[in-house]
């Protein structure tokens, strides 16, 4: 242990379970440790680099703003702020943006706009949420109180009133839950921490569907697969379906701390001053930098090129499984890919940073591979021999 992580753990609250690494510097694809080693990094920050380490145009950005103007109150007008609302909602199915500064943020807003909204429309007791069995949308209470996995609860009882969760990916499921108190559904596109999982053809539409019959919300958690991550600026394009609120952080910014909700008008008015605010949320600095991110992002041509590098990439994983059946399956879409191991995957991600490969474990047994979406095959090339010997060694 260096004098950099045993001072960490003095001073610095035990929250992380940390890997024995302590990182200086990142470029593209890459970072080093304080001994000058260089790792290929498939984690990006958990999907939140997807331009690369310090990319240019956003350090730029960055930079000149840093000059100019850093922070004012949300009292008064700032144009980068306005210029991303304008750039996201032009984007997407929203109107309206409301700037936080991380996920959890997000979607506590969220959440306080689903209840709202319907307590305008409906009167008092329609406060209830469906969401669903291995979710995750945050560490605030409502936002963990909102995640359906038990290990996030555990020792934060009594959680926030009014969550109940079902199995992902089914309809009939949610129907069953639906009470004369549900307001809102609120679900991942695509669940990260919860392991990889895809939607169903179907399913999301099938959501909606229910939603409206229901007079009910519908909310998109795409904080870690929105912002190019799966090969369209936002995953649900890929599903035919809008939601009436969706939020987003990790990527938004490339590494700067910045969230947003973003809804329809008739959600969003029933947000008024004073209903919710953020000393820090939608600053100048932040969101000059998350304007060039939105600009290179959401260019189909980088789009193109992260379903077809995607494509290179789960065609290289799954050529493995034959060599190493503890392979369960392999599941993805663009640049967003969880390989299901039969066994814990921890010591394959130990052997593989050890070998200068950043990816990480979720659910126990799925290795998650998220790699800034500019990777170029030569990497994946180079991340797959390294994960294969990791599968040899790791696994046995
Ligand atoms: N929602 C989803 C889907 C996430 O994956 C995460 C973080 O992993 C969050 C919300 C919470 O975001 P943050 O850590 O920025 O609060």
């Amino acid at each position: 242990m260096n004098d950099t992580q045993t001072a960490s753990r003095q001073h610095i609250f035990n929250t992380y379970a940390r890997l024995p690494v302590t990182l200086v510097r990142g470029e593209g694809c890459r970072v080093w440790d304080d001994t000058g080693k260089e790792y290929l990094d498939f984690l990006a920050g958990i999907a939140v680099c997807n331009l690369g380490h310090c990319h240019p145009a956003v350090t730029r950005a960055l930079c000149e703003q840093a000059q100019r103007l850093v922070h004012v109150s949300n009292l008064f007008y700032t144009r980068p702020q306005v210029e991303l609302a304008a750039e996201l909602t032009r984007l997407s199915f929203a109107d309206k943006v409301f700037f936080s500064n991380s996920g959890a943020e997000a979607n506590e807003a969220a959440i306080k706009l689903a209840r709202k909204a319907a307590k305008e429309r409906h009167g008092e007791g329609r406060f209830h949420i469906i969401a669903m069995k291995d979710s995750f949308h945050g560490r605030t209470m409502a936002t963990l109180s909102a995640t359906g996995q038990e290990k996030v609860h555990k020792g934060f009882e009594p959680l926030v009133e009014g969550f109940t969760f079902v199995e992902f990916n089914s309809v009939p499921a949610v129907e069953a839950a639906v009470t004369e108190k549900t307001c809102a559904v609120l679900v991942e596109p695509v669940q990260g921490e919860g392991g990889v999982r895809f939607p169903r053809p179907g399913y999301l539409a099938e959501l909606k569907e229910l939603c409206l019959k229901h007079d009910l919300l519908l909310i998109f958690d795409e904080v870690q697969v929105g912002m190019g991550r799966t090969g369209t600026l936002f995953a649900h394009e890929q599903e035919g379906v809008t939601p009436h609120i969706m939020t987003l952080a990790k990527a938004l910014g490339n590494g700067l701390p910045i969230g947003a909700m973003l809804a329809v008008e008739e959600v969003a008015a029933a947000f008024v001053p004073g209903s919710h605010a953020s000393t820090f949320g939608g600053t100048p600095l932040v969101t000059a930098a998350a304007l060039e991110v939105v600009k290179v992002l959401s260019n189909p041509a980088f789009l193109g090129g992260v379903r077809e590098t995607g494509a290179y990439f789960r065609e290289k994983i799954e050529a493995l499984r034959p060599r190493h059946p503890v392979i369960r399956e392999v599941r993805g879409r663009g640049l967003m890919v969880g390989v299901e191991l039969t066994v814990p995957g921890q010591k394959v991600v130990e052997l593989c940073l050890e070998n200068g490969l950043i990816i990480n474990c979720t659910h126990e047994n799925v290795l998650r591979f998220v790699p800034p979406l500019i990777v170029e095959r030569q990497d994946i090339d180079r991340c797959l021999s390294v994960l294969e010997e990791a599968l040899g060694k790791g696994t046995s």
